[in-house]
């Protein structure tokens, strides 16, 4: 008797979900990635018993339009790339049309937003991937989505879940990681617990350094910063140097053409790369920000994007050790950053 059977599309689209909706922090990682895509100046975010209960996103971003609200939480709806082709030129965080629609499978998703084509904001109401309702709705700019009862149909997965003090912590990860990708953007983190309320978070908006310092507690002058132009690359280092190092890599951030990235073989390649620096001392803390031509870097490797493939690692590989050559040697930093963006 033949054994294989189709999957109906209910089953498919929670087990599609579970790929990129591990946790609340995902949600939360998606989410500000939107707001970076709708070119937000402010995010707040609101944190309910660890983002189980409630995730809260706002932007001030430009808003959907009606039409495209209705169908933004469908499987592949994107408004971000057109052909296959696109896909090797993405500027954008996201490209695959799959955070809302996962989100929606496995929450109550309320969305509520204003165009400025529109005279009125409009909101839709999802849950478990069904439409509850749409229609007008009051918001003077930006967009609100919020997340309520994360897999609460989906019980085993929610079982996996923590308490929502380590919830919340991995969500404050996310957002400091996220952050540096955007650090002109102002945030604002809230966190409501057993109706006790406490801002975790609060920037309002400026530079790396100055980000880097309130995220890791440091004083901004041990950031040194270099910029090597190293055709095709371009490597931004902003990290401190050996005299102050730790046991840990928790303090350092890659980012790969603004995108903060956690790649094991990339990490590793950096490490080996600072090892002959740094020495037994341990590792730096601080931003390894590289620019690469969009044609060289693979992202739709993962599904939550984590992770990134190069083209022609080696010469990475090169460019980092010059980078950090001159960082070591160079007397006198001064501000380069400017070029870099
Ligand atoms: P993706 O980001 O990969 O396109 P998403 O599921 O995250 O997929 O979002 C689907 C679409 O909904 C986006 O392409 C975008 O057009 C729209 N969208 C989602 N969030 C926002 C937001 N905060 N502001 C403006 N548009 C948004
Ligand atoms: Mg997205």
């Amino acid at each position: 008797m033949p054994k294989i059977q189709i999957l109906p599309e209910e089953i498919r689209s929670k087990i599609a979900a579970g790929e990129i909706v591990e946790r609340p922090a995902s949600v939360v990682k998606e989410l500000i990635e939107n707001a970076f895509d709708a070119k937000a100046s402010f995010i707040k975010i609101n944190l309910r018993e660890g983002g189980i209960k409630e995730v809260s996103v706002y932007d001030d971003g430009e808003g959907i339009e009606p039409e495209d609200l209705k169908i933004c939480y469908k499987h592949f709806a994107t408004s971000k790339i057109k052909t296959l082709s696109d896909i090797f030129k993405i500027v954008t965080f996201g490209f695959r049309g799959e955070a809302l629609a996962s989100i929606s499978q496995v929450s109550k998703m309320t969305i509520l937003s204003k165009h400025a084509d529109y005279d009125s904001a409009y909101e839709i109401r999802v849950e478990f991937g069904k439409e509850i309702y749409f229609k007008p709705a009051h918001l003077s700019k930006g967009t609100l989505v919020k997340v309520e009862d994360l897999f609460l149909n989906l019980p085993a997965r929610k079982a996996f879940l923590k308490t929502p003090r380590t919830e919340t912590f991995k969500i404050m990860e996310i957002i400091r990681g996220l952050s540096l990708c955007s650090p002109e953007t102002k945030y604002q983190v809230k966190s409501i617990e057993e109706n006790k309320e406490n801002t975790l978070f609060f920037w309002e908006g400026g530079n790396e350094r100055e980000l880097l310092s309130y995220i890791i507690g440091l004083e901004k002058s041990f950031f040194k910063e270099l910029l090597l132009e190293h055709p095709p690359y371009s490597i931004f280092l902003l990290l401190t140097d050996t005299s102050k190092t730790f046991s840990h890599t928790k303090y350092l951030y890659f980012l790969i053409n603004k995108r903060w990235i956690k790649d094991e073989k990339l990490t590793k390649m950096i490490i080996n790369a600072l090892k002959p620096f740094y020495g037994n001392l341990g590792f730096p803390a601080g931003i390894i920000s590289i620019k690469a031509p969009y044609h060289l870097v693979d992202v739709n490797v993962h599904p939550a994007k984590w992770e990134i493939r190069f083209k022609d690692e080696k010469t990475l590989f090169l460019a980092l050790n010059k980078a950090l050559e001159e960082f070591f040697n160079k007397k006198t930093f001064y501000y380069e950053r400017e070029k870099h963006s």
